[in-house]
C-alpha cells in the first residue's frame, strides 16, 4: 500500500515516558517519596545486561529511583529468594522485576511466584495472569505484561476501537502471545493463536486484520502472507549478519518489513517498534504499583 503507516514505537514510547513522568512527580508531592524499581538479574548474559542497563536509564530519567541487583550465576535458588522476600518487605520498594531468562538451576516459575502480586512490575505472577485472564474490574487490580500491553496501546493509537477485528498471534508464549490473546480477547477482537505446531499457518495469517508476530525467527512473515491493508505488529527481535556488511550484524523482526510494507496498511518496524514500549510500560506498571500499594 502506498499509504502504509509506520508505527513510531519510539515516538508512542516517548509520550508515554512523559506522562508517566508526570505521574511521578504527582506521587512524590502526594506521599513524599520516589516511586522506586528494584532490577534483579543473575549471571552475565549480554542481551539481559544491555536491557537491564536500559531500563534503569529510563528510569532514571524519568525521576524514579532504580536498585540494581546484580548477582553470581551460581548464586543459589535460595539466596535469590530470600532477596526476593527482602525486596517485597521493603517499603520503599515498588516495583520488582526478575530478568528472564534465569540460570538453568532455577525454577523461573517458583522465583516469579515469590514477588509480591502488588509489586509485580512485569505481570509474570500467577495470580497477575490470571486477573488478566478473568479481565473486566480485575483488569484494574493486575499487571499486564509490558510487551503486549505496549502492542496494544500502539493498536489503539492505529484503529481506537478494535471490536470484531480478526486477530492473529503467532507465538504462544506466556510473556507476549497469550497475554497479547487476552487482551485483544477483551477488545471484543475475533482472536486466532498459531505457533510451531498449527497446520497451513500462512492460511491462517491471511485472514488477520490485525498480525501481532511473536516468534523468534528472521523475517518469517512474508506479503503473501497478509491480507491487504492488514496492520502489522512485529514483537520479534532477531539478530542476523549484515547482508551488505561483511563481518557486521543487525537486528531484524519476524516480519519481512520491505515485503510487507507493500500490503500493510500500518506496520511497526524493528528497530523503534515494540522495544521502545516495552520499556515504557514497564515503568508506567511501576508508577501504577506506587500508586496502589498507597491505596
Ligand atoms: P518464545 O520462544 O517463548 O515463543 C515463540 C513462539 O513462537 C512459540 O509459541 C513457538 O511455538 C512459536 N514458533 C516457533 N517457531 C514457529 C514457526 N515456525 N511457526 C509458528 N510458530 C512458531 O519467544 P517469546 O514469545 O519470548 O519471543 C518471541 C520473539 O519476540 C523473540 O524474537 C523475542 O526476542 C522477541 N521479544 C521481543 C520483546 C520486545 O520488547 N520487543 C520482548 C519479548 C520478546 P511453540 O509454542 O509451538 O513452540
Amino acid at each position: 500500500m502506498s499509504d502504509t503507516k509506520v508505527i513510531d514505537g519510539k515516538q508512542i514510547a516517548a509520550d508515554l515516558r512523559l506522562e508517566t513522568k508526570d505521574r511521578v512527580t504527582d506521587f512524590q508531592s502526594k506521599y513524599n517519596k520516589v516511586p522506586t524499581l528494584a532490577v534483579v538479574l543473575v549471571g552475565e548474559d549480554p542481551a539481559s545486561q544491555v536491557y537491564v542497563n536500559t531500563k534503569t536509564k529510563m528510569a532514571k530519567e524519568i525521576g524514579m529511583d532504580v536498585e540494581d541487583h546484580f548477582l553470581e550465576k551460581t548464586v543459589t535458588e535460595k539466596e535469590l529468594l530470600s532477596l526476593i522476600d527482602q525486596l517485597n518487605k521493603n517499603e520503599k520498594v515498588n516495583g520488582i522485576l526478575v530478568q528472564l531468562p534465569l540460570p538453568e538451576h532455577m525454577d523461573s516459575r517458583l522465583i516469579i511466584d515469590a514477588i509480591d502480586p502488588i509489586k509485580d512490575a512485569d505481570g509474570f505472577h500467577a495470580i497477575n495472569v490470571g486477573r488478566n485472564s478473568i479481565g473486566g474490574d480485575l483488569l484494574k487490580k493486575t499487571f499486564t505484561p509490558c510487551t503486549p500491553l505496549g502492542c496494544y496501546l500502539m493498536l489503539k493509537k492505529v484503529v481506537p476501537d478494535l471490536k470484531g477485528m480478526h486477530a492473529v498471534i503467532i507465538g504462544r508464549s506466556n510473556i507476549v502471545g497469550k497475554p497479547m490473546a487476552q487482551l485483544l480477547l477483551e477488545e471484543s477482537c475475533t482472536v486466532t493463536i498459531v505457533h510451531s505446531k498449527t497446520k497451513d499457518i500462512e492460511d491462517m495469517v491471511k485472514q488477520a486484520d490485525i498480525v501481532v508476530a511473536a516468534v523468534g525467527r528472521p523475517n518469517m512473515v512474508k506479503s503473501n502472507w497478509v491480507k491487504d491493508g492488514a496492520i502489522v505488529i512485529d514483537v520479534g527481535i532477531n539478530r542476523i549478519d549484515h547482508p551488505d556488511k561483511p563481518g557486521k550484524t543487525k537486528l531484524v523482526g519476524d516480519v519481512d518489513y520491505d515485503d510487507v510494507f507493500n500490503v500493510a496498511s500500518a506496520i511497526t518496524p524493528v528497530p523503534g517498534g515494540v522495544g521502545p514500549m516495552t520499556i515504557a510500560c514497564l515503568l508506567k506498571n511501576t508508577v501504577d504499583a506506587a500508586f496502589r500499594q498507597q491505596d
